[in-house]
């Protein structure tokens, strides 16, 4: 994914040069200076209800623009900042950011939900629900309108620890989202014993469908099943008309994907939406 906007703040040039910089990797160190001076940013990407077309929140995803190196990808930085413990910092930075945002829609009279990415490591942490209800709290925000995604090949390896943390998210009123689905190996045991509110189907899954009648048998069991559990399904990956349509069909709850808009910055964000009131309500009036 190549994204072309510029980011919210320039970044800034590095104030000394390093000593022991590497030459081919964006290392550890850089990214604890990045996270410290708020220079990773949230994009954003919504999710559309596929029986309305109205949008109903987004997806936070991290980016971190490199002074030298443009923007790096988080499958880069995200495994760094967790073999680092810099996951940490990032996800309450992003998240902060996110909810302040969020926040701020919510006072202008948009209601939108904000989807964050969890590192499973966090969920280890003691303090973590604490430390993200205070977050909430410092911006006013409910904790329904946030929801915690989590892949699903992450928590087939330790579910044990992870369980009491999601129950204590679940308790808070935080929406709880299997990411990814589709990719992992976890048994239906397993998932159901995490107060999950939310299925995200996995892209690669998406896309293949409308070429592969199995896969498609597969995308409806597991949306009959989703729904019989009362889960709000998410298909991610929604690239073309053809995916959207199929989706639709299928009775998926919400579509996400490059078809409706890529991740953008805050006040490109904005403005998309405002284009899309004005493009809706115009066919309504017309
Ligand atoms: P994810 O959570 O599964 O996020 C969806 C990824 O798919 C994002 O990649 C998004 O930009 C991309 N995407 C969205 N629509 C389309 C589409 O139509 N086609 C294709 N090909 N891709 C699409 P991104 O932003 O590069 O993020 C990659 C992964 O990095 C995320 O996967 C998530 O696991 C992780 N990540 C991103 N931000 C954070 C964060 O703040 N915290 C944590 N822990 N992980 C994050
Ligand atoms: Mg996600
Ligand atoms: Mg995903
Ligand atoms: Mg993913």
């Amino acid at each position: 994914e190549i994204l072309h906007h510029s980011p919210d703040r320039p970044p800034p040039s590095p104030s000394a040069p390093e000593t022991h910089k590497e030459a081919s990797s964006t290392g550890a160190h850089e990214l604890a200076l990045a996270i410290s001076r708020h220079q990773l940013l949230p994009y954003y990407q919504p999710q559309i209800d596929l029986k309305s077309g109205t949008i109903t929140g987004v997806e936070v995803l991290a980016r971190w623009p490199h002074a030298e190196k443009g923007f790096i990808p988080p499958d880069h930085f995200i495994p760094l900042a967790e073999k680092h413990r810099l996951i940490h910092d990032l996800t309450l930075e992003i998240a902060g950011q996110a909810f302040a945002q969020a926040a701020h829609w919510r006072r202008s009279g948009v209601h939108l939900t904000v989807a964050v990415n969890l590192s499973p490591r966090l969920l280890d942490l003691p303090d973590f629900v604490s430390e993200v209800d205070a977050l909430l709290q410092q911006y006013q925000l409910p904790a329904a309108q946030v929801i915690w995604e989590v892949t699903e090949s992450s928590l087939a390896a330790d579910l044990g620890i992870a369980l009491a943390n999601l129950a204590r998210l679940r308790l808070k009123g935080f929406g709880l989202s299997i990411d990814d689905y589709g990719t992992g190996f976890s048994s239906m045991q397993q998932l159901s014993r995490i107060p999950f509110t939310e299925l995200k189907i996995d892209r690669s899954f998406v896309h293949r469908a409308h070429q592969r009648e199995h896969l498609r048998v597969i995308l409806q069991s597991a949306l009959d099943m989703a729904h019989k559990m009362s889960l709000v399904t998410v298909a991610e990956g929604i690239e073309t008309l053809e995916d959207w349509k199929l989706l639709r069909e299928f009775g998926c709850n919400l579509a996400q994907g490059y078809f409706i808009a890529k991740p953008m910055p805050s006040e490109t964000f904005t403005g998309w939406v405002k284009t899309q009131n004005t493009r809706r309500h115009g066919r309504r009036g017309s």
